[in-house]
């Protein structure tokens, strides 16, 4: 993909930088700027106050959308859509917008495809193709935005993906999403998701951001791990947690676990038991996630009636545990889930 034409992906800065060597003042970069990421234009013409010479010339050597929505699905069963959007380069992803009564938050991809291998996931299946950028992560939410005219004010980077496997572009989303001058979104609303990529988790306990982690741990032990998430063989259990500590310990922020129940995998009792005695006294919250049948996967989710047992049993043990409200289950929501029919059907 070619950065040098894609503006969305220009810091402050180096846009000032740009506006300055074509003869023009500073401040025209701020305007620009906030075309961009405040008011989420599309088009160069709807920057009125930008002149008309600036704005051929910008038009010339770049374009505002890395990603366009390609199709929407919204959920008759709930407030849920997802959006397959397309790259400059064919390349699919998913996107979704879910409606809560606090507000919109949208989950982001940050990969075309993974390579993580996960045994009940949809996005892995065809492995992982390139990166996205910061600019492609943007705008994802601008899109949305965009589309439904709701201000986004949560994001979760849980789509397609694994966000430790490409750090620096989705630590520049970060920033650039947050930025004051941008959309201006609350670190705290952010929340990042990982396999456990546990040299990634010490590099963003450094970063000092109020942002939320999730780990996705999905079993108490590593021997359970293992036969689900091959990640499991280069980071233990152990590992893992000790960096969640020291996340813990460099900014005060409560964990996210994430744990999908897999009937007879992880959801015995004694699993519980394992989760609870790996968690106990942790700052912590598990969440409980039905398994999203996957046709290429051969898992099934727990019955209901186990995934409440299973959080009864956690909260009676004093670990913070909820159940992850299924949103959108009529609309292949499940991580990679459309994309992977989109690629089928599409004969790729
Ligand atoms: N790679 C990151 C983020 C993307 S996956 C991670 O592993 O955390 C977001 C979450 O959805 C993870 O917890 C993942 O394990 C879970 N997930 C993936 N496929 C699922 C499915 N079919 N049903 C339920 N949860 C699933």
């Amino acid at each position: 993909m070619d950065d040098y034409r894609d503006i969305l992906s220009f810091t402050i800065e180096e846009l000032e930088k740009y506006i300055t060597d074509a003869g023009y003042p500073a401040f025209r970069a701020r305007q620009i700027y906030e075309w961009l990421h405040r008011k989420l234009v599309s088009d160069w013409d709807e920057m009125t106050n930008v002149p008309k010479k600036l704005r051929e010339l910008l038009s010339g050597d770049y374009y505002i959308l890395p990603l366009c929505i390609k199709e929407k699905l919204t959920s008759v069963i709930d407030v849920t859509s997802k959006y397959l959007m397309a790259s400059y380069d064919g390349g699919i992803i998913e996107s979704v917008a879910m409606k809560y009564s606090y507000g919109m938050s949208v989950c982001i991809s940050s990969q075309i495809g993974c390579r993580m291998g996960c045994r009940f996931c949809a996005s892995t299946l065809l492995g992982l193709e390139r990166n996205l950028t910061a600019s492609e992560m943007l705008s994802q939410v601008y899109n949305i935005q965009r589309d439904t005219g709701v201000r986004v004010d949560n994001i979760v980077i849980m789509g397609i993906g694994e966000p430790f496997d490409n750090y620096d572009e989705v630590l520049k989303f970060i920033r650039m999403v947050t930025d004051a001058d941008g959309l201006n979104i609350s670190q705290r609303n952010i929340t990042v998701s990982t396999c456990g990529l546990a040299d990634r988790i010490y590099d963003f306990a450094d970063e000092e951001l109020a942002v939320t982690l999730a780990i996705s741990l999905h079993a108490p032990d590593d021997a359970i791990r293992k036969t689900i998430m091959p990640v499991a063989g280069r980071y233990s259990i152990d590992e893992i947690m000790e960096a969640c500590r020291y996340f813990i310990k460099k900014t005060g922020r409560r964990v996210t676990f994430e744990y999908t129940l897999i009937d007879g995998v992880n959801d015995s009792t004694e699993c519980a038991a394992g989760l609870v005695s790996l968690l106990r006294g942790m700052l912590c919250h598990v969440n409980l996630i039905a398994l999203n049948s996957v046709k290429e996967r051969d898992c099934r989710s727990s019955a209901i009636q186990n995934i409440k047992c299973f959080e009864k049993y956690l909260q009676k043990n004093k670990i913070n545990a909820t159940i992850r409200r299924g949103m959108g289950k009529d609309i292949d929501a499940a991580c990679g889930q459309l994309r992977k029919r989109y690629l089928n059907s599409s004969g790729k």
